[in-house]
């Protein structure tokens, strides 16, 4: 498996098919219509055709020019298939289909289907003209305050930034990772530099980017998730999922990978490479998380990979630990549509006023577990990955409109409901594992008000990551009571 080992200084990198950009300096010899607006749009980016400001006639005036770069979106290296714009390489997520070229098997590929399709016919334009560049002194208008574990992580974060190094920011749950990032970004938009904030998960894309629109109100910013709105291509802070940087080539100068380990990046070499190809060769590399995967933890201990840890939550309280409760056989109580007695009784008895989050294992088990709940005289609702109204029913439950919500593991990370509770339901499945757990858990407890907050896994036999989780929590705790520097 490519790990982040080889990111971006690693030797089995394939040679980049990407054109090399000139420099900033060089102007166009031959005036271009409407140069400036096919700049903006086009720089660090790969488009359709359909996607440019400008019809035919004016892209190929600027081909011509030597400004853009036109190539296949598909091509043949021997005898497998490639896609440019996201990299696939994997025989079996090319197809064939009747196209409008003219040919009775197209080929076209299936992993970038979310952004539109691209066939073996389709053209790929690359700007190849001076960057469009953008300085913003003093963009960020944040009055907050940082913890000292948070200074120091936003003090080593803009130092890479600077030089260009990779840094590793292992934070817990509810450390406030966002805001250590303000001055790295910050320092990089006044450089002139662009900002890519990338990870995983649509829901972490959606709830950054108010905030970062907010302390960063002058800066041009977007947004980039399956289905989001057509995002400013202007923008110089762009947040998009790991998915949607492929939009993107050699864009960017400092990148934040958040929640780096989580599931699909880490156990996808495609959208790890298609990141790198978002970024420019020397960029900046910044990974957040509270659970970084074990080679992470190898590479940070030998000292091949610098890091900060962050032990503290930003209001000082230690991490609620979690609570084990035996709730006999869950599964067959699921699929007679019951839920076990333990988590009922729980759910009575405790302070209502606090909204719950009840974890399950399967998108099969949501619906079982919102029918009981209701029945039980609960306001609730349930979310899964595929959930068209996911966004509404996050949003009521963060209005307090919403008593219990019962969720996959979608909402495991990013996610911040103050004063929440959290319940696991069925916390021995596979699916639970160290990492999860730990940032299931990690939902409780994150306002000051109420930094307590319950977490209990409600099991049917306690499994080594349940005893893991608690573990790690408890020596993060441990390290938070020691002294900070
Ligand atoms: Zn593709
Ligand atoms: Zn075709």
């Amino acid at each position: 498996m490519n790990m982040l080992s080889t990111w971006f200084t690693g030797s089995s990198q394939s040679a980049s098919p990407f054109p090399s950009f000139s420099s900033d300096a060089e102007i166009p010899a031959i005036p271009l219509p409407d140069y400036t607006k096919m700049q903006v749009h086009c720089s660090g980016r790969a488009l359709l055709a359909q996607e440019m400001p400008h019809d035919q006639k004016i892209i190929k005036a600027y081909v011509q020019a030597g400004m853009l770069q036109e190539v296949p979106a598909i091509t043949k290296q021997g005898t497998l298939w490639r896609c440019l714009r996201c990299s696939n390489k994997n025989p079996g997520l090319f197809g064939v289909h009747a196209c409008a070229c003219g040919r009775e098997r197209c080929v076209y590929c299936r992993e970038c289907l979310e952004m539109g399709r691209v066939s073996a016919c389709t053209p790929l334009y690359y700007w190849t003209g001076p960057k469009a560049s953008g300085v913003f002194t003093d963009p960020l208008v944040w009055s907050g305050r940082l913890s000292s574990g948070q200074e120091r992580a936003s003090r080593a974060a803009a130092a890479a930034g600077l030089r260009k190094e990779e840094l590793y920011i292992w934070a817990v749950c509810g450390a406030g990772k966002t805001e250590m990032m303000f001055q790295a970004v910050a320092e990089a938009l006044a450089r002139g530099e662009r900002v890519l904030w990338t990870t995983p998960r649509t829901d972490v894309v959606r709830e950054l980017y108010p905030r970062l629109a907010e302390v960063f109100p002058g800066v041009p910013a977007a947004a980039w998730y399956a289905a989001s709105p057509e995002a400013r291509p202007e923008a110089r802070l762009v947040l998009a999922t790991a998915h949607q940087a492929r939009r993107f080539k050699g864009a960017f100068d400092v990148v934040i990978i958040d929640e780096v380990d989580a599931f699909p990046y880490v156990f996808d070499p495609g959208l790890q490479q298609a990141v790198r190809e978002a970024c420019s060769p020397h960029a900046a590399v910044i990974y957040l998380s509270a659970t970084p995967g074990g080679k992470e933890q190898q590479r940070m201990k030998s000292g091949a990979l610098s890091y900060v840890r962050v032990p503290r939550r930003f209001h000082g309280h230690p991490l609620p630990v979690p609570e084990c409760r035996w709730a006999g056989n869950w599964r067959l109580q699921l699929s007679r549509g019951r839920l076990p007695p333990a988590l009922l009784q729980w759910c009575r008895s405790r302070d209502t006023a606090y909204p719950l989050f009840v974890f399950v294992p399967s998108v099969a088990a949501v619906r079982p577990a919102v029918e009981v709940l209701r029945t039980e005289g609960f306001r609730c609702d349930g979310v899964h990955a595929e959930d068209e109204k996911r966004e509404e029913k996050i949003t009521a439950f963060r209005e307090e409109q919403i008593d219990i919500l019962v969720t996959t593991t979608i909402l495991e990370r990013g996610v911040t409901v103050p004063k929440a509770d959290v319940a696991v339901l069925g916390a021995d499945d596979d699916i639970f594992t160290e990492s999860a757990l730990v940032q299931i858990a990690g939902r409780a407890g994150r306002n000051p008000e109420r930094p307590e907050g319950d977490v209990v896994f409600f099991h049917y036999g306690r499994t080594k990551a349940m005893q893991q989780t608690v573990r790690h929590i408890q020596t993060m705790n441990r390290e938070e009571a020691a002294p900070d520097e």
